[in-house]
């Protein structure tokens, strides 16, 4: 899996998808994640077949929508909007009914051939335990909000434990941290942008991450994190600013518990407040 990838978490459907995919891909990314919930896989296979980049170079991630029943039926119709015979990982999208009753449909739709791997994402420590006791093949990755603020130090050294990939959605903080004044000093000392800085914390450690823009340049800027490193005490001085206490849980509290959508999250993840 590429460590750098684009998310299109809440990228409507249509030019604006097309856009932001064709950027990346231009500026280099080859790493896309998609979910059946963010209702624009159409636009990326689109904007996938326009670029002319080889299928095989791009992975391509989709997400199993737990409010549906069916991982392979879903899958199969994830690819017909896709345009894919495959995706590179098909991951449950969060553990609503219980982190293992989908699981078995992620292992056909692996067997079938329609993804090349299959994971998991928002499974705390003991969620992941319960999939790998139950299952015949373990999820290759864990995709949960993870950035300095997110440290959550315990489920990332229970996923390298069981040799799972914890990769990072939220690594921009969903724009809600991007000025924090740490990060902005050290940005300035390092001539780079908050946002790079962020991205550089994860990648160095080997954590995959997708950073979500529908802008050109911040796209681009986004993609520059390869060319300069952090030091040990700069990354040992972000890692001070998590609030996780260290978890090995992945979220504060389910979105998709009846008492959360009656709290007016409406049964998704709260919504990035800038772009
Ligand atoms: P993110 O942390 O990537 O933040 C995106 C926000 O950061 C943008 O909306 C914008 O406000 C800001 N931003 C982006 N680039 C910037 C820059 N260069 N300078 C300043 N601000 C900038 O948040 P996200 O979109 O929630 O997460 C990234 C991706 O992760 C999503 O698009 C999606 O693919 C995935 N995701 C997965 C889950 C899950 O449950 N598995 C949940 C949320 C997101």
């Amino acid at each position: 899996m590429p460590l750098l990838g684009l998310g299109v978490y809440l990228v409507p459907d249509g030019e604006e998808t097309e856009n932001a995919v064709r950027w990346a891909l231009e500026a280099g990314y080859r790493h896309i994640d998609t979910a059946q919930a963010y209702y624009n896989e159409a636009s990326v296979g689109r904007a996938l077949r326009a670029s002319g980049v080889p299928r095989e170079e791009v992975f391509v991630t989709t997400k199993f929508n737990p409010r549906l029943e069916d991982p392979v039926a879903e899958l199969e119709r994830s690819l017909e909007r896709l345009g894919l015979d495959a995706v590179d990982l098909y991951i449950v999208h969060w553990p609503q009914g219980g982190p293992v009753w989908a699981w078995p449909g992620m292992e056909r739709a692996r067997e079938r051939g329609l993804a090349r791997s299959i994971g998991v994402s928002n499974f705390g420590a003991a969620e992941l335990e319960e999939v790998i006791v139950a299952g015949e093949v373990p999820p290759t990755v864990n995709q949960v909000k993870f950035n300095p603020f997110y440290f959550r130090r315990g489920l990332l050294e229970a996923c390298e434990r069981r040799g799972v990939a914890l990769e990072a959605w939220g690594s921009l903080t969903q724009g809600n941290e991007i000025d924090d004044s740490a990060v902005a000093a050290l940005a300035k000392r390092l001539g780079r942008s908050p946002a790079q800085v962020l991205l550089r914390w994860a990648v160095q450690r080997g954590v995959p991450v997708i950073p979500k823009s529908r802008r050109r340049e911040r796209i681009v800027e986004n993609g520059r994190i390869f060319d300069f490193a952090l030091s040990e005490e700069e990354t040992s001085g972000l890692d001070r600013l998590d609030r996780s206490g260290g978890t090995d849980a992945a979220l504060e509290g389910p979105w998709w518990t009846p008492a959360a959508v009656a709290g007016g999250l409406a049964g998704r993840p709260p919504r990035s407040p800038r772009d």
